[in-house]
């Protein structure tokens, strides 16, 4: 899984705002998609160390005079070199210390961590709210341009009251730090199979069951086929959320007072607002990008109900059911790869799974990690610096406690970068260290950039980059580096890799869509908080086509079970992210010289791919979005045509398996 929360350090305009603690609760840290908090940076200037110079006076934000004469350029660019210059050193500083604090879990480190990331808030609030002195003057480009991009670089604005500040920031950790602690304490119920059965085992002979984590929950998602234990565990991670609810009014109604203060209509415009384009223009933009895939997700969904009522009976799953959300192998129902086993196409084709040859030939983590930095190198990229092999931590080490979810770094200064992640000998493993590498190579291609330029053109691209490259990591450049003995050569190996691959990028679609759409009506005040709870299935319903297993009501608040919604990180990046690598891989395959079918093209060793590749990836923020777009695909807007191209074969025979079946729900 590669949505991690973690992107908000990558992109310097999520980055930088972040509530502070989150990061040093370390409770962040999901996705192996991530990225780093960060500060990447420049050259050092002559005669200036990097970490902070302080600004002059009157270039720092605090200092404009209340009654001065109407700011000129000159001093708009003033502003926005001191701001560079502050942000560098602030980002440094928490980045640094985010790092100690992830790699070595202490009440102390937290603490250091939460301080200075408190710092770069705290300066990034005063910062925001001074560049509207420039607003409506003509400036050069990029001057423009960093100041739009500050002001719009948090994903949740604070009131200038510092106790409701204080009160927002207080309501942000508090929402996490139950997410985090989460648990499910089941009861042994005679007679019907329940997480009590697991939660005994952990406990050992005669203790009372043991509490179950999520990813202890999760695990028994992804193996167990009994519904009853299926359900427990569906229904016992989602009682951990009503807590949060009240919390989550509160805060939706703190951010949206921020908001207002930086002249914004409420919080889910501010998040909108980063696509080069108008809040509402990228609201419809998202509808129109769902609408060109939703018949392929309608395929898969009826081909996938029509197994899981073979195995659980039509009672359960009726004709034109929508699918109960705890059968899908995932605890949201997002990606259904866990459930390939149950409904693999055809039997007895070449096995896709190279864990065990990864196991068999004893790779460590380091070993994995080169296997990736050579996809890289054999497009022109660098090699990783030296720091990133002395500063990485690719093994979780024995002696002390870490977040391991997967992340990229950009550690301050000077090309610093690192990978940290729990590395093991899996193929999705594998995969993960490509996704981590792609960003990794985003920082390495646009650190030389002002900081307010060091993000992904737009926050799709970011997590889209690495996931681009995984596409390359097809079955048969795995047989080349010795992880797969065979490759099947024929039509039925081939519906059997994309159905695989549509189970998590086609079924992600409609479930990385709507988690925004809820909460873009929630701060809209489109939906009220009496109808939280409601909203969320109405939406679980409309895109995805899944229902709760159990009955709900507004006692429950479901939306709180998932961490992006507790933990504040927006979410359409990667709805976009799945659309965009499709596209990317499109344009990458046809300058290697790719013919054949898109799903079989690996761009592995092709210059002329990574150059296209890095002539975007150089651009940072620097320009809009669509000009990156342009620079690798030749085309302006984001096309979901390759991601159905791709998966055309599948299609056609995922219609041929639903004759007779009424889909749709
Ligand atoms: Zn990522």
């Amino acid at each position: 899984m590669y949505e991690g929360p973690v992107v908000r350090f990558a992109l310097a305009r999520t980055a930088i705002a972040r509530p502070l603690m989150l990061v040093a609760l370390g409770l962040g840290a999901a996705c192996s998609g991530a990225a780093p908090p960060t500060a990447a940076t420049a050259p050092p200037r002559q005669g200036e160390e990097a970490p902070a110079t302080p600004a002059p006076a009157a270039a720092r934000p605090e200092a404009a005079p209340p009654q001065a004469a109407p700011p000129g350029p000159a001093e708009a660019q003033a502003f926005v070199a001191a701001v560079d210059r502050e942000l560098r050193r602030l980002r440094i500083q928490s980045a640094r210390a985010s790092w100690v604090n992830q790699t070595y879990l202490t009440d102390d480190t937290d603490a250091l961590a939460a301080s200075a990331e408190e710092a770069s808030m705290e300066y990034l609030n005063r910062a925001m709210k001074a560049a509207a002195r420039f607003d409506g003057l003509a400036l050069p480009a990029d001057v423009a341009r960093q100041l739009a991009l500050l002001k719009i670089s948090t994903s949740l604005p604070a009131p200038s009251d510092p106790a409701e500040r204080a009160e927002l920031a207080a309501l942000s950790v508090e929402m996490t730090s139950l997410y985090g602690k989460g648990k499910h304490c089941p009861k042994a119920r005679p007679g019907r199979a329940t997480t009590a059965g697991l939660g005994a085992a952990r406990a050992g002979a005669g203790a009372e069951p043991k509490c179950l984590a999520l990813d202890e929950l999760s695990s028994l998602l992804k193996t167990s086929r009994d519904w009853d234990e299926l359900l427990d565990a569906w229904a016992g991670w989602h009682a951990i959320a009503p807590p949060l609810r009240p919390k989550f009014e509160r805060y939706v109604a703190l951010g949206n007072k921020g908001a207002a203060e930086l002249g914004l209509p409420d919080v889910g415009a501010l998040w909108r607002a980063g696509y080069d384009m108008s809040p509402d223009a990228f609201e419809a933009e998202t509808e129109r990008l769902w609408g060109k895939v939703k018949p392929l997700y309608d395929e898969l969904h009826c081909y996938v109900r029509a197994r899981l009522r073979a195995i659980h009976g039509k009672d359960r799953i009726g004709e034109k059911a929508p699918i109960p959300a705890h059968l899908l192998g995932n605890m949201w129902a997002q990606e259904w790869s866990n459930v390939y086993g149950l409904m693999e196409p055809y039997k007895g084709q070449p096995s896709l799974d190279v864990t065990r040859k990864i196991k068999a030939k004893k790779l460590d983590g380091k070993q994995m990690v080169s296997l990736g930095e050579r996809f890289f190198t054999s497009l022109g990229f660098d090699p990783l610096p030296a720091t990133f092999w002395e500063r990485s931590l690719l093994k979780k080490p024995a002696d002390r406690e870490v977040v391991c979810h997967a992340n990229a770094w950009d550690v301050g200064d000077r090309d610093d970068l690192r990978l940290k992640m729990c590395i093991e000998p899996s193929e999705e493993d594998l995969i993960t260290i490509h996704h981590e590498l792609g960003h990794v190579y985003y920082f390495h291609q646009y650190y030389k950039l002002p900081i307010l330029f060091q993000s992904g053109a737009n926050e799709g691209f970011h997590e889209g980059i690495g996931d681009t490259l995984a596409l390359s990591v097809t079955p048969s450049y795995l047989r080349s580096l010795g992880l797969l003995d065979r490759v099947s050569e024929d039509e039925k190996g081939a519906i059997n890799f994309l159905f695989k691959k549509a189970l998590d990028k086609i079924a992600f679609l409609p479930f990385g869509k709507l988690i925004d759409q809820w909460r873009w009506d929630v701060f809209s005040g489109r939906t009220k908080p009496a109808d939280y709870n409601a909203a969320w299935w109405a939406l679980r319903l409309k895109y995805q086509g899944v229902a709760p297993p159990v009955q709900r009501s507004e006692a429950d608040f479901d939306p709180g079970a998932k961490y992006h919604v507790a933990a504040g990180v927006p979410y359409m990046r990667y709805f976009l992210a799945h659309i965009y690598q499709f596209q990317f891989h499109r344009a990458l395959c046809k300058a290697a010289g790719h013919t054949g079918p898109l799903h079989a093209c690996s761009i592995h060793g092709s210059a002329a791919a990574g150059e296209k590749l890095r002539a975007m990836l150089s651009l940072g923020a620097s320009r809009p979005w669509q000009e990156a777009m342009r620079a690798v695909t030749g085309e302006t807007a984001a096309d979901p045509g390759a991601m159905l191209e791709y998966f055309e074969p599948l299609r056609r025979w995922l219609k041929e398996q639903n004759k007779g079946e009424v889909c749709g729900w």
